[in-house]
């Protein structure tokens, strides 16, 4: 057997993808030959470890590509893209992993492998294996963002992440420990440890980030101010790693908040610098495209489309033009007031095909509406409204039915339950009477009914 720590190897990690803060003193400004020409190595490298895995093979050899064929960064747009869509059918055909692993749990006692999934609740949540160097550039790319953000080498740090099937709290453990010498308390979300009970760890042993959702963090700080605390000046905060209302969130603790860019089958992609004039693409293992949501085709820098993520870094399982269907801007290749050259995207615009995360979860609107509807006392009509309330964003669900008015509490609350148990999720459910419904799905004058309206203003996910 090969035990994780013999199977990479430390000091060629460190070379081909440089830790903090040794990253921020040289490759963050690195000009713009040296990362295209690194790029291209590791992507002709990457693409000919691709094609050994039947996923891209069959796909590749249909649309008459050949790793072989990549002779500049251009030729990438040649490789055919894929979507979820296809990682799902991968799946079905061939559970539970699909054929888009280039690994194999056959050989994990010499390949040690972890095995995580993308937070999708709805259909099969898409496995992922990796390698120990997949783990652990995951694990440094991660410190790296943390780094910027503000989390010091030494520090304590807590970790309010839900540990479960996901890649996202065990990467933040990694990168703490391994990468930055933090000093992690494992907290798990609120229902593990008490909201007031992390506020006190937080307090007595001097956190300088909190790890959890936007959204959990201002919880915490209004939980804090019940203990009489605040949250500025009884806690040490000196980090806001967290994804949520970024206003909120800077007027409560008085620290920057920066965006970040990630998911689950390729980790922490790009990250925005104290400019604040769009995140940076670690180019050292990314290569990021933008097409069309709708027809995949090629959009020009600048303008706004979907991300198509190659990722160049990885030992194990490939994603090569992963059309993930989340929307931004790639911008022309600058310099950066911070001083790097690495390209810059938009934050986070929305999906292209409405995929709504709801307190991290990935959700679509099509299975919320499937699901609310699976009454037979319910017509065919729905709606799904995303909404912020409060600090949190809320779905409700519209259905629709002929049963007298007295009924619909009843029909409502039966729908509610059949969520929280298929999706884990509270979501509310509206009720109403035939024709209710018509403005808003337009099914009288739009060619198809519209299912969905996200309603919350912040872009910032
Ligand atoms: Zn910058």
């Amino acid at each position: 057997m090969r035990r994780p720590f013999e199977a990479v190897d430390t000091t060629a990690l460190m070379r081909a993808h440089a830790p903090p803060p040794e990253y921020f003193e040289t490759e963050w400004f690195l000009p713009p030959e040296a990362i295209e020409q690194r790029q291209l190595a590791r992507l002709r490298e990457r693409a000919a470890q691709a094609y050994r895995v039947p996923f891209f093979r069959r796909r590749w050899d249909a649309a008459g590509f050949h790793p072989e064929g990549i002779r500049s960064l251009e030729d990438l747009w040649r490789a055919p893209a894929y979507t979820v869509e296809d990682l799902r059918k991968s799946i079905e055909a061939n559970p539970p992993l699909g054929d888009y692993q280039g690994a194999s749990l056959a050989n994990a006692d010499r390949e040690p492998l972890r095995i995580f999934m993308s937070g999708a609740t709805t259909g099969a949540p898409r496995p992922t294996l990796y390698t120990q160097w997949d783990r652990e550039v995951g694990a440094i790319l991660t410190a790296r963002a943390l780094y910027l953000q503000g989390i010091r080498p030494g520090d304590v740090v807590v970790n309010a992440w839900a540990y479960s099937t996901h890649n996202g709290a065990f990467n933040f453990d990694e990168a703490l420990h391994k990468w930055l010498s933090c000093v992690v308390i494992t907290t798990g979300t609120g229902n593990v440890t008490s909201s007031r009970r992390q506020v006190e760890l937080a307090r007595d042993y001097r956190a300088t980030a909190i790890l959890t959702t936007g959204d959990y963090l201002l919880h915490l700080a209004a939980v804090a101010k019940e203990m009489g605390l605040d949250p500025k000046r009884d806690l040490a905060l000196r980090a806001l790693p967290n994804i949520g209302d970024r206003e909120k969130l800077e007027a409560t603790f008085g620290l920057p908040n920066y965006q970040s860019y990630g998911f689950h089958e390729v980790q922490w992609v790009a990250l925005e610098c104290p400019a604040r004039a769009g995140l940076h693409v670690f180019e050292d293992a990314y290569v990021v495209q933008i097409v069309d949501p709708e027809t995949g085709e090629r959009v020009p820098d600048g303008q706004q489309g979907s991300l198509c993520v190659t990722e160049i870094y990885k030992t194990g399982s490939p994603q090569f033009r992963y059309n993930i269907m989340d929307l931004s801007t790639l911008y022309p290749r600058e310099r950066c007031a911070c001083g790097s050259w690495l390209r810059r995207i938009a934050p986070f615009a929305g999906r292209g095909d409405q995929m709504v995360k709801l307190r991290g979860v990935n959700l679509w609107p099509e299975a919320v509406g499937a699901i609310a509807r699976d009454d037979p006392r319910l017509e065919p009509e729905w709606f799904v409204r995303a909404v912020r309330e409060g600090n949190r964003d809320e779905m409700i669900a519209h259905v629709v039915t002929r049963a007298e008015p007295a009924e619909h509490a009843a029909i409502a609350i039966a729908a509610e339950t059949r969520l929280k148990e298929r999706l884990g999720l509270r979501i509310r459910v509206e009720v109403a009477k035939p024709g209710a419904l018509d403005a808003w799905t337009e099914i009288h004058t739009a060619p198809k009914p519209k299912r969905f309206r996200d309603e919350r203003s912040s872009g910032n996910h």
